[in-house]
């Protein structure tokens, strides 16, 4: 499921191939994935235009096109971009793809269909609208304690919400939570000075380091849980077998020896 270092490499993908070039066509092959648009109206608006920029908001990408239009894509679970030249190279999963003048192709693959793409006027208002909080690499430690400090509940059900804390998903909740040795359903009112520092900086490495492996599970550190998280699964620290138990609706996976509760404050 794309988290936040997915979208950011989404998104680099996007501003190396797709920007600054006329858009011939919008060739929509699954109407499903549009949200408060139809395939004409996006045929439409975007048919003669240039991407101009793109944005980045949690698991959110924004591309502006000229004329103050902006797309929405969300990447659902299993949403991707792919960039290519011959319409033949086009996966099944290809629903909507955008015919540039050089007659390649920007194409949203979504196999599960839980993706969305829409269009909107002004981005700040759809943040706003939606209610989500900052991005979880754009925040800085000060802001980090206030949205997260006053909140109640398991540490990672609050990292997983994105009205509280955009771009964290299960995957990195999880890694981020090992980094620090937190048990994933520690109260986080139960944090000191010192726990939340080292959650803020464990978010930011673990984020960052995540898109520097370009997101792929078998390019990241050993030393991770990521590379072995699962059933059966051992605790790269400690050699133990890794637990599992529903949090927040979401399955955590998480080393019960090197995770206690207790080493939370
Ligand atoms: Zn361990």
């Amino acid at each position: 499921m794309p988290e936040l270092p997915e979208v950011e490499i989404f998104k680099r993908c996007l501003d190396a191939t797709s920007l600054h070039q006329r858009i011939d066509d919008v060739d929509v092959r699954n109407t499903y994935i549009l949200k408060k648009t139809s395939a004409r109206e996006l045929t439409r608006r975007l048919k003669g235009r240039r991407f101009e920029l793109s944005r980045r908001h949690g698991k959110h990408l924004f591309v502006r096109a000229d004329g103050e239009l902006w797309l929405r894509l969300h990447f659902g679970m299993t949403g991707s971009l792919q960039y290519f030249k011959k319409d033949e190279q086009a996966s099944r999963y290809a629903r909507v793809l955008f015919v540039f003048a050089n007659n390649h192709r920007l194409a949203f693959d979504d196999q599960r269909q839980f993706g969305q793409i829409g269009l909107l006027k002004d981005v700040d208002e759809f943040l706003k609208k939606h209610s989500l909080g900052p991005d979880a690499l754009k925040i800085d430690l000060r802001e980090f304690r206030k949205v997260l400090g006053k909140r109640r509940g398991a540490v990672k059900s609050v990292l997983l919400n994105q009205r509280i804390i955009a771009g964290i998903g299960n995957i990195y909740a999880d890694e981020i939570l090992f980094r620090v040795r937190m048990h994933p359903a520690t109260e986080i009112f139960r944090l000191g000075d010192n726990a939340f520092t080292k959650l803020f900086r464990a978010s930011h490495y673990v984020l960052r380091k995540a898109i520097a492996a370009k997101a792929a599970a078998n390019q990241m550190p050993g030393s991770w849980l990521l590379p072995h998280r699962g059933r059966g699964g051992k605790c790269p620290r400690c050699g133990r077998k890794l637990g599992s138990a529903r949090i927040g609706s979401r399955t955590a996976w998480f080393c019960p020896q090197c995770q206690k509760r207790q080493s939370a404050s």
